[in-house]
C-alpha cells in the first residue's frame, strides 16, 4: 500500500469512501510517522490512544454508510484549542498541567464532522511570537533545510503556529489548527510551503482558544494544499451563540470556490508593501504572482494603502494592552500554576514571575504602560485610531473595485533557530510587516506557496480579500497553486 500520509485530505477522503482503507489505518500512518518525526518538535502532546478510539467511530460510522464532511481524517490541534481531558498548555509553565473540562468550538465543529485528533501542536508561548523560540517546550524545527554546501542549520517553521506549520509540511498529521492574532497562521504557511488562511474577524468562533488580543485573534487551518485548507475551514467556521463577535452568516461551500475562474476580477498590488531592503527574490516573486494572475484573466493595478507604515508599531500597542488584560486571570488562584507566598499579592507575583516566560512579561509590560493613566491616551487611544485609518484605506481600495489584494507573505524565508530576535526583539517584530495589517483590518487574508529561494526554501504569496469573502481569496490562490505547483519537502530527513 502507498503511504497514506502522503495522501491530501481531498484525496484521503474519496480513499476512505472508497473503502481502499480503513480510517484506523490512514490514523496508524500517521502515528508511525509522528514516532519518526518526533525530532521535529512538532508535538507537545501525542494522543494516540484517543486517535485510534475516534478512528474505531469513524470506521463505525463508514460501516453503517454514514459519511461526515471530514469523516476518518487525522489531525493537529495547536495547543491553544480547548481540548475536553486532554491538556492544553498554550506552551507556557503558567498552564503546563492545566485540563480543561470543555472543547473549544473550532475542534467540536471538526470531530463533528468525523475528523479524528492525533494531538496537541508546539505554538510560542500564548501564541507571542514568529519563530516558535518562545515555547516552554523544545522549539519545533522546519522540516526544510538549506541546500546550500553542508549548511545543517536548523531552521524556524515560524510562528506562532510553528508546531502546526512544521507538522503539516512534514506530513505529521493531514492538517492543522492554528490562529493569527498579527500573522501566526500565514507567515509559518510561508516558511513551509504550505497554505494557511486568516478568515475575516467573526468568520470563526473564538470560544476555547486561549485568548491573546481578542480583538484580533482569529482561528484558520494550515494545509498541504488550497483545497484541504477550503475543505477544514468550511467545516469550523459558522455562528456560535458562545462568542458574540462570532458573526451569524451562512458559511459558503469554499471547496465550489477553488479552481473557479478569476477572469475579469481587479487585483490591487499596493505599492506601501514594497519596503526598503526587500530582498530582489520577494520582489521577483511577487512580480511573477501578478504575471500568472493576469494571464489569468484577471486585471492588475497599482493601488496605495497609506497608512500601511503605522500598522506595525500600532499592532505592537494593540496587541500587548489586550494582552495584559487577559492574561491577567493567570493569578495562581484560578488557573494552572500557583507558586505560593506569604500573601496574597506575593502569591500572584510569584506565580506570575515563575509561570510567564521573557517574551509573555515583556509584552504585560508594554501593555500594561500604554493603558496606564497618562499613556493611555497617547500610545493606546492613537494606535486605535490609527487601526480606523488602516481600515479604511482597504474599504477604499475595495470601493474602487479590487477584488482582492496580492503582496508578499513574509519578508524573508525560514531563518535560523536562535538568529533572530535575541537582541533587539523587534528585529522580530518586522516578520509581521505584511501579516498585521490585515489583522488590524479584520480582513481574510490567505498565504500561498508561491516559489524557492535561492537556497531552496520556500516562499509564499498573501491574497487580501473583503471582509467575509473567503471564497475569491480561494480562487485567486488556487490559480497561484496550479500554475506553481505544490511544494513538499523533497528528503524525509527528519526520519
Ligand atoms: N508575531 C506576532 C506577535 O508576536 C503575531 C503572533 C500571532 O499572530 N499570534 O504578536
Amino acid at each position: 500500500m502507498t503511504d497514506l500520509t502522503q495522501l491530501t485530505i481531498a484525496e484521503a477522503l474519496d480513499g476512505l469512501k472508497q473503502k481502499s482503507f480503513s480510517a484506523t489505518d490512514l490514523t496508524r500512518a500517521y502515528l508511525a510517522a509522528m514516532e519518526k518525526g518526533r525530532g521535529l518538535n512538532a508535538y507537545v502532546l501525542e494522543t494516540p490512544d484517543k486517535a485510534l478510539a475516534m478512528a474505531g467511530a469513524s470506521d463505525a460510522r463508514i460501516a453503517r454508510g454514514e459519511f461526515g464532511p471530514l469523516e476518518g481524517i487525522p489531525l493537529g490541534v495547536k495547543d491553544l484549542f480547548c481540548t475536553a481531558g486532554t491538556r492544553t498548555t498554550a506552551c507556557s509553565n503558567i498552564l503546563r498541567n492545566f485540563v480543561p473540562t470543555y472543547e473549544s468550538t473550532v475542534t467540536s465543529n471538526l470531530w463533528r464532522d468525523g475528523a479524528v485528533m492525533l494531538g496537541k501542536l508546539n505554538n510560542d508561548e500564548f501564541a507571542m511570537g514568529s519563530s516558535n523560540e518562545t515555547s516552554c517546550f523544545p522549539g519545533p524545527v522546519n522540516p526544510w533545510r538549506r541546500q546550500g554546501a553542508n549548511d545543517t542549520t536548523p531552521l524556524v517553521p515560524g510562528g506562532s503556529s510553528g508546531g502546526s506549520s512544521a507538522a503539516v509540511a512534514a506530513m505529521l498529521c493531514a492538517g492543522a489548527t492554528a490562529t493569527d492574532t498579527g500573522g501566526s497562521i500565514r507567515q509559518p504557511a510561508a516558511l513551509t510551503g504550505t497554505v494557511g488562511i486568516k478568515p475575516t474577524y467573526g468568520r470563526v468562533s473564538r470560544w476555547g482558544i486561549v485568548a491573546f488580543a481578542s480583538s484580533l485573534d482569529q482561528a484558520g487551518p494550515i494545509a498541504r494544499d488550497v483545497m484541504d485548507a477550503a475543505l477544514m475551514l468550511r467545516s469550523f467556521a459558522g455562528p456560535d451563540a458562545k462568542d458574540t463577535t462570532c458573526v451569524d452568516r451562512a458559511v459558503p461551500d469554499y471547496a465550489a470556490a477553488v479552481g473557479k475562474s478569476i477572469k475579469d476580477m481587479t487585483i490591487g498590488i499596493p505599492r506601501e508593501y514594497r519596503i526598503d531592503g526587500m530582498p530582489a527574490e520577494i520582489q521577483k516573486l511577487w512580480d511573477d504572482g501578478a504575471q500568472i494572475l493576469k494571464e489569468a484573466g484577471a486585471n492588475i493595478v497599482e493601488i496605495s494603502l497609506p497608512h500601511t507604515k503605522y500598522a506595525l508599531p500600532a499592532y505592537y500597542i494593540v496587541a500587548p494592552a489586550e494582552a495584559s488584560s487577559n492574561l491577567a486571570r493567570y493569578d495562581g488562584v484560578r488557573y494552572g500554576l500557583r507558586e505560593p507566598g506569604k500573601d496574597i499579592v506575593d502569591l500572584y507575583e510569584k506565580t506570575r514571575a515563575a509561570g510567564f516566560g521573557k517574551e509573555v512579561r515583556r509584552r504585560i509590560m508594554i501593555g500594561t504602560y500604554v493603558l496606564s493613566a497618562g499613556y493611555y491616551d497617547a500610545y493606546y487611544v492613537r494606535a486605535q485610531q490609527l487601526r480606523t485609518l488602516i481600515k479604511q484605506d482597504f474599504e477604499q481600495a475595495y470601493a474602487s473595485g479590487v477584488d482582492a489584494i496580492l503582496t508578499p507573505s513574509t519578508p524573508s524565508a525560514a531563518f535560523g533557530i536562535g538568529e533572530k530576535g535575541s537582541a533587539d526583539p523587534v528585529e522580530m517584530y518586522l516578520q509581521d510587516v505584511f501579516t498585521v495589517t490585515v489583522n488590524m483590518a479584520g480582513l481574510p487574508g490567505i498565504a500561498v506557496p508561491a516559489g524557492l529561494d535561492n537556497q531552496g526554501l520556500p516562499l509564499g504569496l498573501q491574497l487580501i480579500g473583503r471582509a467575509f469573502d473567503e471564497e475569491t481569496l480561494f480562487s485567486v490562490a488556487s490559480v497561484i497553486e496550479k500554475a506553481k505547483g505544490r511544494f513538499p519537502v523533497s528528503d524525509r530527513w527528519w526520519g
